[in-house]
């Protein structure tokens, strides 16, 4: 399972989205999937992504029914963490910012916080 990072030709997140992972995904309709990031940095750490290939932040602003799409992000983010981690101090939401996406496909980060240091050491 390591050492695939650069080498596959099409997007990550487009394949889970299409379950051609192992990926266990939280949640599925027609316009997003929710899962857990596979590096989390906070004790719940989700991703929700669109369906459809989406790259980035910028590309949403010309099409008004994204709005939708992206408030509908955030929705079902706030209900993985509020049935997932009911008691966290804080939920934290953001997209990244070009040129900072770590994938290039739209995804939305859905912390519970607090923060968990890392540890390096997988089980
Ligand atoms: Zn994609
Ligand atoms: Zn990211």
């Amino acid at each position: 399972m390591a050492g695939t990072a650069a080498a596959s030709p099409s997007c990550i997140f487009c394949q889970i989205a299409r379950s051609s992972t192992t990926t266990t995904l939280l949640h599925t309709d027609e316009k997003v999937v929710a899962f857990q990031d596979i590096n989390p940095s906070a004790s719940r750490h989700y991703l929700v992504i669109p369906v459809d290939h989406i790259a980035t932040v910028k590309d949403l602003r010309r099409r008004t029914e994204d709005y939708s799409l992206v408030s509908h992000m955030l929705n079902v983010g706030q209900t993985l963490l509020s049935r997932d981690a009911p008691n966290s101090i804080q939920y934290r939401f953001g997209f990244h910012q070009p040129p900072l996406n770590s994938v290039n496909h739209l995804h939305l980060h859905c912390l519970a916080l607090p923060y968990v240091p890392r540890t390096g050491g997988e089980g």
